[in-house]
């Protein structure tokens, strides 16, 4: 044959490259690959790994020696092109490289590597003595048979495995290659059926003679045609095995003599027996279905529509009514909600409502059960609601027509580390573009950008001011404690207004909440003598003191420590708890009112979806008198008996050094205080301050956002944050201060001949080393009206220029995007 043009592939690998690699296509394969389709493709050093085709082309690439494609892994796209596009539109955006989004977006089971395996060679002839050490290598590799590296080291638990393994591959007495491995396993159940031959009524005559003289085998072959009476012509063996109580031995026989056939079949990990309870959809009540008029009004306009209704007035149940509508179109929804913890309430609500066309979809979900997931919605059978968090704006949808952003001012929904530090909210507004589709964000307390895009006509506005049932927002008290501290009259964190009030709800059973927030309060220790704070050898950070593990860790790198005997600066031996953790905090209150229920929730009692779905059970079902928690109390979590919220310091929200830190502040009180309230009795929240003086702490009294927001949009004009500009952080990293600095210098220098008066910096960030790394970071304040693209350009000139020279090169240097 002549002229047969050959054929290419473009592919994206998981790895953070600047450019896509392309592949050769095997002749015989032309054909089976589409683009979004995934390949293994060798790269590097013998490495493999599962790449995506984006492109499918004849003209071979030059300068270089092109490879060829190893495995074709689908036949059908895993991709979708409103999928490959949203991609495009991340990496741009957040100025990453197409091999980040990729990682982020697929669970780990659809994008394999290869592992190095150790191989004993079978032809090697021993001419010389191994070493000890050589020796228990070698009898843990079998002949034949190949064992991947990580498990060798383990099991030999030798620490210089790198240089054995090289001294024996130069004598050949091993071999390495490299495999991909599969870690992602289909779940089967083993089932039995009967032998063909077996399969009629004359077949099963015979089988009765066959087993006149075995009592046993009869009796189960008995109860296997008792259970598929009604038709079914399998049975699992478990069943089969828990209805009988028959040994393995018994189905052995069986098996043996040629009456039943063992097969394995693919059962899935997704629950998907369930029948979909049809509960009718609450009926709206009067605001609430103004509401919903006015959304549906105004998506015939816009994209985007804020609705900014009070804790409690019923926003879940528009967005279900809103559900209902959309899958009435034949159309999919995304329903996004900011962290897991909240998926428990929710997922209860909306099963009640869709039953088994709601799938769920989060990070705490086995890996298996996710590439569960991403099939499923690539099949004819695809969930019509997905409920997830950030990370399920990666999944394939085929016609999504409705995307919720819950909570949207939350700022979980953007991602910091690693790569891409995307924002889910403002992504997920991108992909429902991509399908012309609408987004509705929700909230008690907006975004201040989404606030002003709402007010400026790019989106539209509808408000719910009313709790559902006329319920009454909770009365705000102010306790000033830092006249009580100075008057020596807070016992502990606990002002006496707080502990009377806590005690007049437990006397009458109501339930109670106090919050702490994170920053700032993590439990340290400290020398009560010189002062001296353990701080961990990686990061610039002090440690947090868990007292349960009577250990320090690193919150940065997660290093642990044990807590010295004494003082290393001083000698002395008296370490005292200092700041109040909630675990401090809850081993006063039980202290204090030593018959209370209390229970703590915060990252350490959370760890499991287990462990947090219990903590809510047992507080809703009023198992637990006294919740203590971290921010996670205060996301939009629905309890009936709560009267009380104590909001026990203010100030470490509003002495937050960053520009958001009294938006933060307004948010966090007025959501946990939200959750006071009961039919029939107005809610209560103490709010202890220092400063009360400040704004802020009167506008959450008030519950007034428009004076929030006035303020705080006239503080970001003159200071030049968004909405009005547009935040980039540089970061750059490097193993030594001194070169960072220097670097740091240079590379801003640079930023400001392009960006004059724009940047700000090189400063040092409030943790200045992580993970061994010097960190400095350089900010950028753009217009928003400046094109997004020519700054990129600019970013990444500047960047090749500098990492042009060669001592550069070892410096890391990263972007973020509209920080949060
Ligand atoms: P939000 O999402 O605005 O915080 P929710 O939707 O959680 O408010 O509503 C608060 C409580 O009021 C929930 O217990 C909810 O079941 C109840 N509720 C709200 N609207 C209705 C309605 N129309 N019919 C019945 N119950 C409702
Ligand atoms: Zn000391
Ligand atoms: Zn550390």
């Amino acid at each position: 044959m002549t002229n047969c043009p050959e054929t290419f592939v473009d592919v994206i690998l998981p790895l953070p490259l600047a450019n896509f690699y392309t592949y050769l296509l095997p002749a015989a394969w032309v054909g089976e690959v589409k683009r979004g389709c995934r390949v293994i493709v060798p790269f590097g050093v013998k490495k493999f790994y599962t790449a995506i085709v984006i492109r499918i082309h004849n003209s071979r690439p030059s300068g270089y020696e092109v490879k060829s494609i190893t495995e074709i892994l689908d036949n059908h796209p895993i991709l979708l092109p409103e999928g490959y596009k949203l991609w495009q539109w991340i990496w741009n955006y957040y100025l990453c490289k197409p091999g980040d989004v990729y990682k982020a977006a697929l669970p780990s089971g659809l994008k394999l590597e290869s592992e190095t395996v150790v191989e004993a060679n079978p032809d090697f002839i021993k001419t010389g003595p191994f070493t000890e050490k050589e020796e228990r290598l070698m009898a843990l590799l079998p002949p034949g048979k190949g064992k991947d590296l990580s498990t060798l080291i383990k099991e030999s638990s030798l620490k210089n495995i790198a240089t054995l393994l090289k001294g024996l591959i130069e004598k050949e007495a091993v071999h390495i290659k490299e495999e991909v491995k599969s870690y992602y396993k289909p779940k089967t159940e083993i089932r039995i059926r009967l032998a063909r031959e077996f399969q009629n009524e004359k077949g099963i005559e015979n089988l009765k003679t066959i087993l006149k003289r075995a009592r046993k085998q009869q009796e189960v072959l008995l109860a296997y045609l008792a259970l598929t009476n009604n038709g079914q012509t399998e049975i699992s063996k478990k069943e089969l095995q828990e209805k009988t109580t028959t040994s393995n031995a018994i189905i052995n026989q069986l098996t043996d003599k040629g009456v039943f056939e063992l097969y394995e079949h693919e059962t899935g990990r997704l629950n998907q027996h369930e029948q979909p309870e049809q509960h009718t959809v609450n009926p709206l009540n009067p605001f609430q279905e103004e509401a919903l008029n006015q959304i549906n009004q105004l998506f015939k306009e816009k994209n985007v529509c804020l609705l900014h209704g009070v804790t409690a007035s019923g926003k879940t149940e528009v967005y279900i009514h809103l559900i209902e509508q959309t899958l009435k179109k034949g159309k999919q929804v995304l329903f996004l909600l900011p962290e897991i913890a909240l998926t428990t309430q929710i997922t209860e609500r909306l099963k009640r409502v869709f039953g088994n066309r709601l799938g769920v979809y989060h990070s705490k979900f086995p890996d298996a059960e996710r590439v569960e997931v991403w099939k499923k919605q690539l099949s004819t059978q695809s969930y019509d609601i997905i409920l997830g968090v950030r990370s399920s704006i990666f999944l394939p949808f085929r016609n999504l027509g409705l995307v919720i952003v819950d909570e949207e001012h939350e700022q979980t929904y953007k991602q910091q580390d690693p790569a891409p530090r995307y924002h889910a909210r403002n992504t997920a507004i991108v992909l429902a573009s991509l399908y012309g589709a609408k987004t509705l964000l929700g909230t008690a307390t907006p975004c201040i950008e989404s606030y002003y895009n709402a007010l400026t006509g790019k989106y539209g506005m509808v408000r719910l001011t009313k709790r559902h049932q006329e319920i009454q927002l909770p009365e705000i008290e102010i306790v000033d404690i830092g006249e009580l501290a100075h008057k020596r009259r807070m016992n502990g964190p606990f002002s006496p207004r707080l502990l009377e009030l806590m005690n007049k709800a437990l006397l009458q059973h109501e339930q109670i909440i106090l919050f702490q927030n994170r920053r700032g309060f993590a439990p340290m220790i400290e020398c009560n003598v010189c002062g001296w704070v353990p701080k961990c050898k990686n990061c610039d950070v002090s440690l947090t003191y868990h007292k349960r593990m009577n250990q320090l860790t690193c919150h940065y790198c997660g290093y642990t420590y044990q807590i010295p005997a004494e003082c290393p600066a001083c000698g002395n031996t008296e370490l005292r708890n200092k700041g109040f953790g909630t675990e401090r905090i809850e081993e006063n209150i039980r202290e204090i009112f030593p018959q209370a229920r209390t229970a703590r929730m915060d990252l350490d009692t959370t760890r499991s979806r287990r462990a947090y779905e219990q903590i809510i059970h047992s507080f809703q079902a009023g198992e637990t008198d006294i919740l203590i928690g971290t921010q996670m109390v205060s996301k939009g979590l629905d309890f009936e008996r709560v009267s009380l919220v104590g909001i026990l310091n203010a100030d470490s929200m509003t002495n937050f050094p960053d520009f958001r830190s009294h938006e933060r502040a307004f948010q966090l009180m007025a959501q946990v205080a939200g959750r006071a309230g009961r039919k029939n009795k107005r809610g209560h929240v103490i709010l202890q301050t220092r400063n009360k003086e400040l704004p802020v702490i009167r506008q959450v009294v008030e519950n007034d956002y428009e004076s929030l927001y006035h303020e705080q949009l006239a503080e970001r004009l003159l200071f030049r944050y968004p909405p009005h500009f547009r935040l980039i952080y540089v970061y750059l990293k490097h193993r030594d201060e001194a070169r960072i600095e220097w670097m740091a210098q240079e590379m801003a220098t640079y930023l400001k001949q392009r960006f004059g008066y724009r940047v700000l910096g090189p400063d040092k960030p409030a943790v200045g080393r992580i993970q061994t790394l010097f960190i400095r970071k350089i900010m950028l304040k753009i217009e928003v009206s400046a094109s997004l693209a020519k700054v990129r350009e600019e970013l990444e000139n500047i960047r090749a220029t500098l990492q042009n020279n060669e001592q550069f090169r070892s410096l890391i240097i990263y972007y973020d995007v509209d920080p949060c």
